[in-house]
């Protein structure tokens, strides 16, 4: 499915019909002075309505008015920020989801945009699925279950241009026999806010595996029995820091049409 979407990012007439067809763009609106359907174009992307018709002035009487109706068929859309083309975002948006990282340098080579314009778009991918995944989070595990736990700091950039100006941690978790998670933004990753957000969400008796970082070390005195696996060998991200393969994996599998709906 994904390759055939790839494909279409190649001819974007077809593109912006399967979008049509999808709902994500739409191919109709209405313009906001006569209130007449406008139809999208779906060459420049744009909804335009230049109809004549006639009202009454203030000395009533009949004059001759033109509409001056414009907006983007883009807005309210996963394309509304960004003027870039649509064609590029939809195959930086599928690489996202098919590629692992480390996958910058191929994105930038591919699709001819700077290195920090394709982590800015990864970024903002990221962002929906950590967004879709918060309300998804359910509290998980239970006596005989295995729960992966791990933590990862998100960069947050205004979208498409700028510096990263902060982030945050993110913690998380996934039930690796129902495959459910949560995630939830942290302050720190220090033993006492780990500790509260595993007491939180993992149920007790869980098995919980983590890599070594050091504040996983009192679940032993918790109620959990605890495994620790190095990441340098496993599951590390050199995008971003993290997460690991598990939860990597699910938020992956967020179908393409969860996120272009997104917005
Ligand atoms: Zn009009």
């Amino acid at each position: 499915m994904l390759s055939d979407f790839i494909n279409l990012t190649f001819n974007t007439d077809k593109l912006i019909e399967f979008f049509i067809r999808h709902n994500i763009l739409s191919a109709v609106t209405n313009c906001n002075e006569c209130e007449n359907i406008v139809h999208l174009n779906t060459k420049t992307l744009m909804f335009t309505c230049r109809k004549k018709r006639f009202v009454k002035n203030i000395h009533k009487k009949r004059i001759s008015q033109q509409c001056r109706f414009e907006r983007s068929g883009k807005v309210g859309t996963w394309f509304g920020n960004s003027n870039l083309d649509i064609s590029l975002i939809c195959r930086l948006t599928a690489y996202f989801i098919m590629f692992p990282p480390p996958r910058v340098h191929f994105l930038s080579l591919d699709t001819g945009l700077s290195r920090v314009t394709a982590i800015d778009w990864l970024n903002f991918c990221r962002e929906v699925c950590e967004s879709w995944a918060k309300k998804h989070c359910e509290k998980i595990g239970g006596p005989g279950h295995i729960v992966e736990v791990d933590e990862a700091k998100f960069g947050r950039r205004k979208y498409n241009r700028g510096r990263v100006v902060e982030g945050h941690w993110v913690f998380g978790g996934i039930d690796r026999q129902s495959k459910k998670i949560f995630l939830v933004a942290v302050q720190d990753r220090t033993q006492e806010t780990l500790l509260k957000c595993i007491k939180d969400w993992i149920l007790p008796e869980s098995t919980i595996i983590s890599d070594c970082w050091k504040s996983y070390r009192c679940l032993e005195n918790e109620n959990f029995q605890h495994l620790t696996v190095n990441h340098s060998y496993n599951f590390v991200d050199p995008d971003t820091g993290i997460f690991s393969k598990y939860i990597s994996e699910y938020l992956i599998n967020i179908k393409l049409a969860n996120i272009l709906i997104f917005l």
